[in-house]
């Protein structure tokens, strides 16, 4: 099923951990009007990077599989609002990041997660954050703005 010109539910709701652990990841008929409206923004973030190919890492996680991965357990991920991906001709994810955090608006958050991808958030809280994301001792340590 496609969700806009670019993004499809398979790809948003794809998960390498789900698949590996055999964990079902499938979006209830509420999140995936959720994840149509997220790949609506998405579409804006790919035209933003100059129409480059977007490369999803996550976006939907149902709660078994969030906390397989980690995840927050108030993670956007949960609700399809939230999608973590690569841009990977445009730049680094820092790159990607940065621009973003010029040019979107109307987003929740984005943030640069340990320099390997990006995450985009557009919960309903719209706060317009931008974070760096770094492990500090084997703790996650978040701070203000996007580091180059
Ligand atoms: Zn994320």
């Amino acid at each position: 099923m496609r969700l806009s010109d670019h993004f499809s539910l398979a790809e948003l709701t794809h998960s390498a951990t789900a698949t590996r652990k055999g964990i079902q990841n499938v979006a209830p008929p509420a999140i995936i009007d959720t994840l149509i409206l997220t790949a609506d923004r998405m579409e804006k973030v790919r035209s933003l990077l100059g129409d480059k190919p977007i490369v999803v890492l996550s976006g939907y996680r149902s709660p078994a599989v969030n906390a397989a991965v980690g995840g927050s357990k108030t993670s956007a991920h949960m609700t399809g609002h939230a999608v973590d991906f690569l841009c990977p001709q445009f730049g680094t994810p820092a790159q990607v990041a940065a621009h973003l955090a010029k040019h979107l608006t109307g987003f929740d958050q984005i943030i640069e997660e340990f320099g390997d991808w990006v995450h985009v958030g557009f919960g309903p809280g719209k706060r317009g954050q931008t974070l760096t994301a770094r492990k500090v001792g084997g703790k996650t340590v978040y701070t203000p703005g996007i580091k180059a």
